[in-house]
């Protein structure tokens, strides 16, 4: 392994270099969605953050099993101990099973996913397959004397906990903080102290989505799918968890104390968490209108966009921001964004039609270097972003024939081109990421055969192709330069 890759880890608060348990081997975790709404930029910038660590640890050549789960159970409302379960309720409003719930917006995430071109995670567990592993661990935190029962339902005892562990490393918060912000739940609720968390929560009546436990019938509590399903598939403690930077307290909080309580080991060595989204400088929320879901930026059906915006230029836009920066999105903004890709991709066809000359007047092995620094800096996508341009402006003076390249520079640029823009940083040509290779072969015969129509006066057959081709929503322009397709939306 020659790269030496730092990672900002949040639990020590810097960068550190990366070395994982096992040598070239890589167990990352990440939490993915609550499946019970439409996906949206929230989902966007962890889902595209974690596929450039997991493309670029491969690219290093490590084998990586990525892990990202599905909660499809146990997550309530407000990320609560208290009240209805999101699926539940989404379940109830609708008059549908809540896995009815839970297979539509799988699929719509998956769909999401890929548009934006993120590779699917080794394995994708969800809370209800886990329900046995669940139980299994609250058990042993109950043998081990860190959790107690009430009523059906068990509680993780954090004060009891922070006399062997120190509770709050990951978040910086101490117990005294914690009280502050629970206050409101004094008196009324069950637990010894506010500050306790639900491991497993007896179900009331009312409630959909429910196991048989040791303790009655119940579903266990948000943060323990993570914890179970994690030491299943990659061990007590593991190398890298990701998630939204929102995810730190309670939930990643709580997935260290239950491991700890459970394994008395930590579970993992480098915590990484995206930084939020805002849209026009606020916070995005559904009671403030400005709450974009993916779909509605793909289709530009939503009265705060001007126009639709492809999930390439989505993608291309949050990797114009470091993970760890704060990221707003704007019309303005997603526009410059748009520019800034079309050029990069207009390089990589350019660069196609240069011919080389006898020397060259770039030193093209010196961007490489800056591109796999840039790359070892924390995943530092913004920077990689502004070399790779420095190669677009050498692509396009080289074209006016104002620099030149040899033959070996240009194969190498071309070679920096495809690891980056498109292995590492995962951007293609819109075209190419409507549809697979085979497509686009196929279509560019469909519309020689349409243009030898026309050449021919057969404009029948033209017109025919074309509505042909629309009924299965592929969209036929004609321009001064021939026909073109796309996809329709
Ligand atoms: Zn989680």
């Amino acid at each position: 392994m020659s790269r030496k890759i730092q990672i900002y880890n949040t639990l020590t608060r810097k960068k550190e270099g990366f070395n994982p348990i096992i040598e070239n081997h890589v167990g990352m975790y990440v939490c993915g969605p609550t499946v019970y709404g439409d996906p949206h930029l929230g989902h966007a910038r962890p889902g595209i953050t974690f596929d450039i660590v997991f493309r670029y640890l491969k690219h290093a050549d490590y084998s990586v099993r990525y892990v990202r789960n599905i909660t499809d159970a146990g997550h309530l409302e407000n990320d609560a101990d208290e009240g209805e379960a999101k699926i539940d309720k989404k379940a109830r409003l609708e008059q549908l099973e809540p896995m009815e719930i839970v297979q539509f917006y799988t699929l719509s995430y998956h769909k999401a996913m890929e548009s934006l071109n993120c590779l699917s995670p080794s394995i994708e567990p969800r809370a209800t397959g886990h329900i046995i592993e669940q139980i299994e661990m609250v058990k042993k935190i109950l043998d081990n004397g860190f959790a107690y029962e009430i009523n059906g339902s068990v509680y993780l005892d954090v004060n009891k906990y922070n006399e062997k562990y120190p509770y709050g490393i990951l978040s910086g918060r101490n117990i005294e903080d914690t009280l502050e912000g629970t206050r409101e739940l004094d008196g009324q609720s069950e637990k010894k102290s506010s500050v306790d968390f639900a491991i497993w929560k007896n179900a009331n009546p009312e409630h959909i989505m429910r196991w048989p436990s040791p303790w009655g019938e119940g579903f266990p509590g948000w943060h323990m799918e993570c914890s179970a399903m994690s030491e299943k598939y990659l061990g007590k403690t593991f190398d890298i968890h990701g998630g939204g930077m929102d995810l730190v307290f309670p939930h990643h909080e709580a997935e260290i104390a239950q491991s700890n309580a459970c394994n008395n080991c930590n579970p993992v060595n480098y915590w990484m968490h995206n930084n939020m989204i805002t849209v026009d400088g606020k916070k995005m929320g559904k009671s403030l209108g400005n709450f974009i879901n993916l779909e509605e930026f793909f289709t530009g059906n939503h009265s705060k966009l001007d126009r639709a915006y492809s999930p390439m230029c989505i993608r291309f836009f949050i990797l114009q921001a470091h993970y760890r920066s704060t990221l707003d999105f704007s019309n303005e903004a997603l526009q410059a964004a748009e520019k800034g890709f079309t050029k990069l991709m207009n390089a990589i066809e350019t660069i196609e039609k240069i011919s080389a000359s006898e020397n060259s007047t770039y030193d093209v092995n010196d961007l490489e270097l800056k591109c796999y620094s840039a790359m070892d800096d924390d995943f530092n996508t913004p920077i990689l972003i502004s070399h790779l341009f420095d190669g677009v402006r050498m692509i396009n003076s080289a074209k006016d024939g104002k620099e030149s390249l040899s033959s070996t520079d240009l194969d190498k640029l071309k070679s920096i081109l495809n690891t980056f823009v498109r292995e590492i940083l995962g951007l293609v040509s819109e075209k190419e990421n409507n549809g697979n290779n085979l497509t686009n072969e196929v279509m560019e015969i469909i519309l020689k055969l349409r243009g030898n129509a026309k050449n021919n006066k057969d404009f029948d057959m033209a017109d025919l192709i074309r509505e042909e081709l629309d009924k299965i929503d592929i969209q036929v322009k004609d321009g001064r330069d021939g026909s073109s397709w796309e996809l329709k939306n």
